[in-house]
């Protein structure tokens, strides 16, 4: 049994005033039934996870992305461990927006993901397709290549979620098929048995244009374990609906 898993990508977006009350306005709403059913996670930027540790609740927190290290001389990163220490329990790696927007490749999002290892973060691992790569029909090609590469030794249920996020459909409006998705979601479940031996209780999230009248086709796949939400998490109202299309 895999619990499903709501994840909101703030991305640079809401100042602490509309992180205070955004956060406020879930705890608010989000009902202990709502919890029994998914877990959820909002990752805002840096410098608003320790304001918003103090009132999340059981609201879970995660960074949009780490450190290769956990100290040392690297101006501009942030430690994992410091995130751990700030009430992070989650953090991305290797949105595309990093891969493609920051030349991020799979080796440095490896070494991400095992530095949150270290200090007991579960990394969120995205992989994803390009347009041009999908219609080349690469796309699983390419998906296996950035897993295979991305993820360390050691990873585990307890500390890695995989998120298929087709490029193309984040912040697109543009989503991929039911058919696509759980053909991508049941192909990394499978490499994901390669690589780690055992993959039953691995969540993989599906991201990528998921709002409110989407959300319950996709989570309803058997594959689909939960969503990676962009947009639609910057509300209460859009973001409390796919919440409660889990389960
Ligand atoms: C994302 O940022 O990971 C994402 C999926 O964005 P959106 O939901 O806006 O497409």
């Amino acid at each position: 049994m895999r619990k499903t898993l709501i994840a909101g990508n703030w991305k640079m977006n809401l100042d602490l005033e509309e992180g205070m009350d955004l956060i406020q306005s879930l705890v608010n709403q989000i009902t202990p039934d709502d919890l029994s059913k998914c877990d959820v996670l909002v990752c805002p930027q840096m410098p608003l996870i320790a304001p918003l540790s103090d009132i999340a609740g059981s609201i879970k927190l995660g960074a949009q992305d780490c450190g290769a290290a956990n100290a040392g001389a690297f101006t501009g990163d942030t430690s994992p461990s410091l995130l751990a220490s700030l009430g992070c329990d989650y953090v991305i790696v290797g949105h595309s927006e990093r891969r493609v927007g920051r030349l991020e490749d799979s080796g440095l999002i490896r070494s991400k993901t095992a530095a949150a290892h270290a200090s007991g973060l579960t990394a969120i691992v995205c992989v994803g397709e390009s347009e041009n790569e999908r219609d080349e029909g690469k796309a699983e090609l390419v998906v296996a290549s950035q897993l295979a590469a991305s993820i360390p030794p050691g990873s585990n249920p307890d500390n890695l979620v995989v998120a298929y996020e087709p490029v193309w459909a984040i912040g697109t409006g543009k989503t991929a098929s039911e058919a696509e998705v759980q053909e991508m979601h049941e192909t990394i479940r499978d490499q994901l048995v390669d690589l780690l031996g055992d993959a039953s209780k691995i969540r993989i999230l599906y991201g990528g244009s998921v709002k409110a009248d989407n959300a319950v086709a996709l989570l309803a796949l058997k594959d689909v374990d939960g969503a990676l939400v962009g947009g639609a998490a910057l509300k209460p109202d859009s973001f409390l609906p796919i919440i409660r299309a889990a389960g």
